[in-house]
């Protein structure tokens, strides 16, 4: 297969603090020859596990670039035994963009794994980590949140594996987090996510999703910050005791797909339920008004499932096929 062109300023071999770019070549309308630069940090001191922290895989998703920026800002890494590389911003095109997928190229990150070296911007991108950064490492954290689009319960999350082995690996990486919620989460549409390529290739992932609406808060950043230094020293690679949440973490699940509440209509959201709502199968979630027209009634929505209210469409209006609601079961 093709080299990947991307190339890095730092060298992931050396000790010590280095902060750098991901060059990817990309010649424009605005730069000949140019590149798109996506910032990377390295903490490296000894020998020790690698853990691989990233951010911005959807460009609309704030509280992985925020935790990761400040941790890429630390200037004493005693304190560490291994390697951390930090990438803030993985899809940096739609980061910069405040865009879900990349403005460039109209790809989502996380549908593109393992990405191609001689594909779009994206795919390139895609590529550098499956066939380069992934290798390297143990642990890998990819923080999300629920972007533009949808707003979500903060929390951590792991998949259901064949290798039961690592799945409890991701799991308890996931509860060390230390998120308000804990989630064993269940894909709709697996295919292409980062996500699975880091499974497939036998390392210990966690997820999250902690907040969104295209924007963050003090809560969501702060349970970031938190998770990202609980990560790191459940993996063995910073010194410290877990920070875990105040109150107890609550445990869900999503055991099929009567989770998503999928709208099946176009119109305006009247929410009759709220974001950690418990709810019974049957109940009344959304009335889905028709704006076309004032003489038509609003559409009811009901839950599938008995559940907490996990996930909810962020704006108002919704149009037909958008994730309305995601219910998950309290374990
Ligand atoms: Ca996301």
């Amino acid at each position: 297969m093709k080299n990947n062109p991307i190339s890095a300023t730092i060298d992931f071999d050396k000790d010590g603090i280095q902060h750098g770019f991901l060059k990817v070549p990309y010649s424009s309308n605005t730069s000949a020859w140019g590149s798109i630069m996506i910032p990377i940090t390295q903490f490296k001191n000894g020998d020790g596990p690698t853990a691989l922290l990233t951010g911005a895989n959807h460009g609309d998703e704030y509280e992985g670039p925020i935790a990761l920026f400040n941790l890429a800002r630390r200037n004493d890494i005693s304190n560490i035994s291994g390697r951390v590389i930090i990438v803030p911003a993985m899809n940096f095109p739609a980061f910069q963009s405040c865009d879900r997928v990349s403005p460039i190229d109209g790809i989502n990150m996380n549908r593109t794994y393992p990405g191609k070296p001689d594909g779009t911007v994206t795919q390139i991108i895609a590529d550098y980590f499956s066939r380069i950064l992934l290798p390297m490492t143990d642990i890998a954290l990819d923080i999300h949140s629920g972007g533009k689009t949808l707003d979500c319960l903060p929390f951590a999350a792991s998949h259901v594996l064949d290798n039961k082995k690592q799945e409890e690996d991701c799991e308890a990486a996931s509860k060390a987090f230390g998120a308000p919620y804990l989630l064993k989460m269940l894909e709709l549409d697996s295919g292409g996510m980062y996500d699975s390529q880091v499974e497939s290739m036998g390392k210990t992932f966690v997820t999250t999703e902690l907040g969104g609406g295209g924007t963050s808060t003090p809560y969501t950043v702060e349970i970031a910050k938190r998770g990202v230094d609980n990560l790191l020293i459940h993996a063995g690679i910073m010194d410290g005791t877990l920070t875990p949440n105040l109150s107890p973490t609550v445990s869900l699940n999503m055991p099929d797909d009567r989770s998503f509440v999928c709208c099946e209509h176009r119109g305006l959201i009247e929410p009759i339920v709220s974001l950690g709502d418990m709810v019974h199968t049957g109940d009344l979630l959304a009335k889905i008004h028709n704006t076309d027209r004032t003489t038509c009634e609003p559409v009811e929505y009901f839950a599938k499932r008995d559940g907490m209210v996990i996930i909810k469409h962020a704006p108002s209006i919704v149009s037909m096929g958008d994730n309305l609601f995601v219910i998950a079961e309290v374990v």
